[in-house]
Order: C-alpha cells, then sequence, then structure tokens
C-alpha cells in the first residue's frame, strides 16, 4: 500500500455550497461541457424529462472524451436548461449526484495530482469560495492528512524545488508587517536568489538565509524605502488598464461579466468623462491614492485580505508552475491581475467615498468566472496580458507603487 499526502487551505476543508443564497449561481451564464459518458447517460434517460431536455439542449461536439457535449444555456436568462424552478439541479434531483458530469459535481474544487500528492484548491469564480478567502485570516492555513492507496498516482512526483519554492513564497506572505505590495517585493528578491541556486538540496541554507534577511527588511522598512525609490511608468500602467478593459468588454455576456462591466464602468467614466482637464497620469494618482482608503476600511491592520489573495493564487497555480514561463514572468501575470483588480476597487472607493467587503467579492469572483474558470481561457487571457510586458519581467514592480 502506498501513503499518499493530501494537502489542502483551511477553506477548502471549510467550503460549503450556499446553492440557492448564492449571488451569482455557477448554472447559468458560461459554458459547460460535459464528459462521453454523462451526455450518452442523459441522452439515453429512461426519465422523459431529463432525455427530452438533453435532446433539446445538448450540443454534442466529440471535441474529446472529457469534451462530448456542450450545454446550451437558456437565451432568456441563461440558466442551464437542467435548473428547475427552484434553482435547483434536475439531473441531481432525479438521477441522483452519482450521475452528475465531471464538470459539475466537482465545481468548484479542484485537485492537482502528483505521484504520492494532492493538492486540493477551490475556484475563485465561486463567490462563496471568494467570500472564505477574504473574510478568514486563516483562510489560506495549510492542512495535511495521508491517504492509503493500492498504487502511486499515475502521474509525476511534484518535484521538491517546486515545493519548496511555493512554501517560502506564502511564508513571506505571513511575515506580520508591511503591505502586500511590500511582500511581492519580497518575493522577486527572493526569487532572484533562488535562480542563482542550481542543487536546492544544497542551497536550502541560502534560501533560508535569504528568508530571514528579507523578513528583517519587511520590518525594519528598508524594502519600503527602496521599492519607493522605483521609477512610475505611466505607459505601462495604462497599457494594462486599457488591454484588460478590451478583455472584458468581450465577456460582458458570460457569468459574472455583467457584475465586473459595473465596476469598469465608473473606472471608464473616470478616465474619460469626469476629469477633462486631467492628463492619464493625474488620475490614475487619483485614483490609486484612494487604494490607502481601501485598506483602511476593508482590511485589519495586517492587510491579510490580499495577503491571503496572493497566497491563494500561489496555491492554486503550483507557482512556479513548470508551464514554460519563467518564475518572474508567472509572477508578472498575478500581479498585473491584481493591479486591475486594485485599481477598480480603488475607483469605486473615490467615486462613492465607500467601499465594502461585497465589493472585494463581487471584484474578485467576477474577474475570475470571466477570465479563469478553465485552462483554455486563461491561457488566452494571459497571452492577452503578456502584450504589454514591456519585454522585462521586472517592469511587475512599478505595478507595486
Ligand atoms: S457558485 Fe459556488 S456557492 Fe454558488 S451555486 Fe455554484 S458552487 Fe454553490
Amino acid at each position: 500500500m502506498k501513503n499518499i499526502t493530501i494537502t489542502q487551505p483551511q477553506f477548502v476543508t471549510d467550503f460549503k455550497c450556499i446553492g440557492e443564497a448564492c449571488r451569482e449561481h455557477c448554472c447559468q451564464g458560461w459554458n459547460i461541457t460535459f464528459d462521453k459518458p454523462s451526455v450518452n447517460r442523459y441522452l439515453n434517460s429512461k426519465q422523459l424529462q431529463i432525455r427530452t431536455t438533453a435532446k433539446a439542449a445538448i450540443k454534442i461536439t466529440k471535441k474529446s472524451p472529457a469534451n462530448w457535449g456542450e450545454v446550451i444555456f437558456s437565451t432568456k436568462n441563461s440558466n442551464c436548461p437542467f435548473m428547475d424552478a427552484a434553482k435547483l439541479c434536475s439531473i441531481h434531483g432525479i438521477l441522483g449526484a452519482e450521475a452528475l458530469s465531471t464538470t459539475c459535481s466537482t465545481f468548484p474544487r479542484t485537485s492537482r495530482i502528483y505521484k504520492n500528492e494532492i493538492e486540493r484548491s477551490l475556484n475563485l469564480s465561486c463567490p462563496e469560495v471568494t467570500r472564505m478567502l477574504v473574510s478568514n485570516k486563516d483562510a489560506m492555513a495549510l492542512n495535511q492528512i495521508t491517504d492509503i492507496q493500492k498504487n502511486f498516482n499515475n502521474a509525476p512526483a511534484l518535484p521538491l524545488k517546486d515545493k519548496i519554492i511555493n512554501l517560502f513564497c506564502q511564508n513571506i506572505f505571513s511575515i506580520p508587517a508591511g503591505s502586500v505590495e511590500i511582500h511581492i517585493y519580497a518575493i522577486v528578491k527572493f526569487l532572484m536568489v533562488v535562480e542563482k541556486i542550481e542543487n536546492i538540496e544544497s542551497g536550502i541554507g541560502r534560501l533560508e538565509n535569504a528568508y530571514h534577511i528579507l523578513a528583517d527588511e519587511i520590518v525594519n522598512g528598508k524594502l519600503q524605502t527602496e521599492l519607493a525609490g522605483i521609477n512610475q511608468n505611466y505607459n505601462l500602467k495604462s497599457s494594462i488598464i486599457s488591454l484588460m478593459q478590451t478583455f472584458f468588454k468581450e465577456k460582458s455576456h458570460t457569468r459574472g461579466g455583467g457584475v465586473l462591466q459595473k465596476y469598469i464602468e465608473q473606472l471608464q467614466q473616470q478616465l474619460i468623462g469626469e476629469n477633462e482637464l486631467c492628463s492619464f497620469n493625474e488620475i490614475i494618482q487619483d485614483i490609486e491614492s484612494s487604494w490607502l482608503n481601501v485598506s483602511e476600511k476593508c482590511f485589519d491592520h495586517d492587510y491579510y485580505v490580499f495577503k491571503n489573495y496572493f497566497k491563494y493564487k500561489f496555491w492554486q497555480q503550483g507557482f512556479p508552475q513548470r508551464n514554460g514561463r519563467s518564475m518572474l514572468n508567472n509572477l508578472y501575470l498575478i500581479v498585473a491581475e491584481f493591479y486591475f483588480i486594485k485599481i477598480l476597487l480603488s475607483t469605486h472607493e473615490l467615486v462613492n467615498g465607500s467601499i465594502e467587503q461585497d465589493d472585494i467579492i463581487d471584484v474578485i469572483y467576477s474577474f475570475h468566472s470571466t477570465s479563469q474558470h478553465n485552462q483554455t481561457i486563461q491561457q488566452i487571457f494571459h497571452q492577452h496580458i503578456e502584450k504589454v510586458r514591456c519585454g522585462d519581467d521586472l517592469s511587475l514592480l512599478q505595478l507595486l507603487i
């Protein structure tokens, strides 16, 4: 028998779907694909209601066994055709939970499977997942259990180097001082040390040393002073904002798109409508200055909300990822996303003079629902962001000031 280590953050353990009370149900407004066995099960069901709905509302695509058919959503209310009047799933109600397709039975849960480890997470496209992440300081505390299986999983082992980098990065966000931007700056410096280490086992002492120096420099304000000395790059900020606006405008009809568009329109008003006499740089400075108010009103003294957010992103994406991009390039993408979320929330605070935790939940879940609810969309989105990288991943530092 083989030991399998299962690791998951606390909020994965605690998650429960809130069903009817959900602010935007996951059975509406986006593409849902069914695997081959599920398509056949529904088309040939003995239950007339399921069979009839399946024949009318599953488009057979045969793209792969995992993607055999796509659900055709209602043009009237964007709901899944299998959703009943009480907003409950008729497949679940009539055929039972075991009849659900892989997509429907797992969302919002995700897993990364390695030879002798499984890392579990949740998708921020679910508003309840986002609420749990931003409302519990310990949401990202990692828990481990051991499961016994007959065989190891049919997958490569998690490289030790990746595991160590991820844990160090998570720990940097747990240092109880400084803003989230300072912690990201510390991670950039940490990754530059990692890049010089060829053998992780013999280099672990250097990493521990670098970690302790950075922790001291966060606490004594040295990193804050260094970060403040970096030059502004409003061209980069302008390009990211405009590129994200274009991307999300095209997604305004998908699940979460309407919610996100409300915040984007507020930003557009600020950029073009209200401030005709001000330059772009002045408007952005004005918006960015509201971030301090967002922090004061919504975060505790430890800024844990966005530290949790970054811990989540590192965990969810399996940073440093081994996806063909460099570590700094992957970090650049995470920071570019954060910058846009920060600008939307700061604009909301500037325009309304107030911000609630609900705004943070709405912006984060709708952002992820429209850009990252599956790997294909996420890849397209990241290719899109990359267009304004200015040829240098270290330009991410200019998005922190
Ligand atoms: S989005 Fe999340 S909370 Fe809402 S219905 Fe789906 S799983 Fe439940």
